[in-house]
């Protein structure tokens, strides 16, 4: 990939489409998380036309653990780890002022959750945790 926007020197880039490197080089330098026509207009200029191929790039990238999705706001960021790749917990702090997302993993609720799905024999494919709210800055001012 000889374009600009492989330019950022990430180890998850290298055996991407070019489809899967544009959005994710997209999602990678957005201040916040963005949803798949926000994507498509960012991409337009490089030739992608339809949300399908969006989509499809955005299910790669989920599979990989290399882009999250956040339900309840319906849009998609970057994973912040890039050696993550992680099953299990993924949290999510969102600020409702600024749009700021925060990824974190709590080992601990990991663990009590692993606790109850197991009493139930329930098997888990994946957790997602959003919490909302204000981030510092925004609680501050
Ligand atoms: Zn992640
Ligand atoms: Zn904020």
């Amino acid at each position: 990939m000889g374009d600009d926007h492989a330019g950022h020197d990430h180890v998850w880039a290298d055996d991407l489409t070019k489809n899967q490197g544009l959005v994710l080089g997209t999602l990678a330098h957005s201040d916040g998380p963005l949803s798949a026509y926000d994507i498509l207009d960012k991409l337009r200029e490089d030739g992608l036309r339809a949300p399908l191929q969006v989509y499809r790039a955005l299910d790669k990238l989920m599979e990989r653990g290399l882009a999250h999705r956040l339900e309840s706001l319906n849009a998609f960021v970057a994973c912040a780890d890039a050696n993550c790749h992680r099953r299990g917990l993924i949290a999510f702090a969102i600020c409702e002022d600024c749009g700021k997302v925060d990824e974190f993993a709590d080992p601990l609720i990991d663990e009590r959750l692993g606790v109850w799905a197991g009493a139930r024999g329930f098997a888990v494919a994946r957790t997602t945790m959003e919490i909302r709210g204000k981030c510092a800055n925004c609680a501050a001012a």
